[in-house]
């Protein structure tokens, strides 16, 4: 929570946009108690920010700004191919936030949006009636944290709680909320619900330090983990993206071992395994923003549009990383 509210004040909000139709929503009031110094100005749609030309999304990330907006489409998308659907049929995700507090390397935000300021969409009440509307014909495995990190913002916009509430009323709905935040403690209070995986990701500490910037670290994610599985929420641990860094080897055991060892492995849901990959198109704009990063210079392999590291390592990353959870998780609890 500490770290929490650090980033956040570092980040301060000392603008905030807000779209005429969010203005009197109910979300948006509460959002601006938290920020009552920021300036507000008023705007007719979200994009006429957002989507402004010439943005310089390093630039912007080290100052964000919000926006409040209601979400008038696209409420609910088909999870991507690039992304693990875990054997659900319906895999789904939506977004009710754009962008994230956290300041990854290798973040694909920064390829897929024009701008870094964090978009809130207050009208949540929207996607439920949508999730609702798509549980009347099949059940819904649902991602609600891709595109930021909503545990991150639990603090200031209780999305989680709600998300949470309407999962206890819809047992046909999985949802899955991944973070790589240690802010448990803002969910703490809640009981903990069959159909909902709490999903950390994990990297190794130097990884973190070198490329997670404002993320909170391994320890603090490990023992937030900890209490979320005492509590008895079912725990998704995700090392995803593996990342080709100098002495990987030794960084990826460490961290496994680690994890395991601090962890019950009998207590974890399950485990899944992935390693950096990008859509063409959002490598390029990386890149661009990010001339002088080591990681982002290997030479991708690109296919149908995905860029990756070459086949070889690619399968390195994977069965090492595999092998080494095998020996605390049973297989069929992997994914990769
Ligand atoms: S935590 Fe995820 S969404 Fe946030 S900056 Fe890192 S990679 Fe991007």
């Amino acid at each position: 929570m500490q770290k929490l509210r650090n980033s956040l004040q570092n980040f301060n909000f000392s603008h905030i946009y807000i779209e005429k139709s969010a203005k009197h929503h109910p979300n948006t009031e509460k959002i601006l108690t938290h920020f009552k110094n920021a300036i507000r100005i008023e705007i007719d749609h979200y994009k006429d920010v957002f989507n402004r030309g010439h943005q310089s999304f390093t630039l912007q990330k080290q100052s964000p700004k919000l926006i409040l907006a209601t979400k008038k489409d696209n409420l609910i998308y088909k999870g991507a191919e690039v992304c693990e659907d875990f054997g659900n049929k319906y895999f789904y995700y939506t977004s009710s936030m754009m962008n994230c507090i956290y300041d990854c390397e290798y973040c694909y935000l920064q390829g897929m949006y024009p701008s870094a300021n964090i978009v809130i969409f207050v009208n949540l009440e929207d996607i439920l009636t949508e999730v609702e509307r798509l549980l009347k014909k099949h059940p819904v495995y649902l991602c609600i944290s891709y595109d930021t990190d909503l545990l991150a913002f639990e603090g200031i916009i209780s999305f989680v709680a709600s998300w949470f509430e309407f999962a206890s009323q819809h047992s046909d709905l999985t949802i899955e909320l991944r973070t790589k935040s240690a802010n448990f403690n803002a969910i703490k209070h809640i009981a903990p619900l069959e159909n909902v995986i709490l999903a950390w990701t994990l990297s190794p500490a130097k990884v973190i330090n070198a490329y997670e910037a404002k993320t909170p670290s391994f320890t603090a994610r490990l023992h937030n983990i900890g209490e979320a599985i005492e509590a008895g929420w079912r725990v998704r641990l995700c090392f995803d993206p593996l990342l080709y860094v100098k002495d990987w080897q030794e960084q990826y055991k460490q961290c496994i071992n680690q994890t395991f060892e601090t962890l019950s492995p009998e207590k974890i849901y399950d485990v899944s395994i992935g390693v950096f990959r990008v859509s063409r198109d959002y490598l390029k704009k990386i890149q661009k923003e990010r001339i002088h990063s080591v990681l982002l210079a290997y030479p991708f392999e690109c296919n149908d549009g995905v860029c990756t590291y070459s086949e070889r390592h690619t399968k390195q990353l994977i069965d090492f990383v595999y092998q080494r959870v095998c020996r605390y998780v049973r297989p069929d609890k992997i994914y990769r």
